[in-house]
């Protein structure tokens, strides 16, 4: 089949990859990995609106409510150096636990998700801006917002290119992209590949690398200020963990031995500092300007 890489345009690809029928093919030339056969958009909306159901993201983020809160204190730090307060728009929301922090630190915050229970959700429970529609479809004036993010997003979302220039058009000159999304080149990638708990098709159609990411921006018109990866030790562990260890008795038992005595993640919090260095931690985080000279 042929088709041109995203990000360079090349169209030489390998098989990283598969799962149930399911292929990930890698560009040769810069390393981005897509999701083949790629899903139609009425089959994402119905994965979408089964998978990222209100009721069940709850029981994901409430028991955890205070972890959630301080991870977003340090997105929201990590912001701050950039842009100290304004209009925040996040796509992807969820039930809108970001935005309630970034409402908390000063942003005035609006929220874009496809999942109507979770917009929802996030309008009732929180009294939250939430839109519940495609961001090409939703009324903002051009030049709208000081900061536009996307956590977890980007791999979702089938026509990347008209939906960047669509985010650059809401940005006020020198506004700031985040942008978020699982590192196919990282540690954990490499050990789990078909297992890797972040590759997830047909819901990830596009899976990226730090530099494939960082090109594909400023084609579209952005400047690279940061670009980092990281990635929490418990996910990395459970990951890892679920993907070599036999789903049999001895295997859970290892696994909670292993979950008590907190080796796993000793040796990881250690050890994933030096990966990261080198650019391979699971998470992508970029952060991103609106060139003015682009125009
Ligand atoms: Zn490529």
């Amino acid at each position: 089949m042929k088709m041109d890489c995203i990000v360079c345009g090349k169209q030489v690809f390998y098989t990283w990859t598969s799962i149930a029928g399911i292929n990930i093919q890698r560009c040769r030339s810069c390393g981005v990995g897509i999701t083949t056969p790629v899903p139609s958009a009425e089959e994402l909306l119905e994965d979408n609106s089964e998978r990222y159901i209100a009721a069940e993201r709850e029981k994901i983020y409430l028991p955890r409510i205070r972890y959630f809160q301080a991870r977003y204190h340090t997105y929201i730090k990590e912001i701050k150096k950039f842009k100290k307060a304004g209009a925040l728009l996040d796509i992807g929301c969820n039930l809108g636990i970001f935005l309630l922090s970034a409402q908390k630190e000063g942003f005035t915050v609006t929220g874009v998700e496809l999942n109507k229970s979770c917009a929802e959700y996030g309008r009732k429970r929180y009294g939250l801006n939430i839109h519940s529609d495609y961001l090409t479809k939703i009324d903002f004036p051009d030049e709208t917002f000081d900061v536009i993010t996307l956590y977890d997003v980007l791999e979702h979302v089938p026509d990347i290119k008209g939906m960047l220039a669509d985010i650059r058009r809401k940005l006020k000159n020198d506004g700031l992209l985040v942008i978020q999304s699982p590192n196919i080149d990282s540690v954990l990638a490499r050990l789990t590949k078909a297992k890797w708990s972040w590759l997830t098709p047909p819901d990830h159609l596009y899976h990226f690398n730090p530099s494939g990411l960082a090109s594909l921006l400023i084609s579209a018109g952005f400047r690279i200020e940061k670009s980092r990866t990281w990635e929490p030790a418990e996910d990395f562990c459970n990951n890892i963990t679920a993907a070599y260890l036999p789903r049999n008795i001895a295997g859970r038992a290892i696994q909670k031995l292993l979950r008590i005595s907190r080796i796993c993640f000793i040796v990881v919090l250690f050890l994933q500092r030096i990966w990261w260095q080198r650019q391979q931690g699971g998470l992508i985080q970029i952060y991103a300007i609106k060139d003015g000279r682009h125009d």
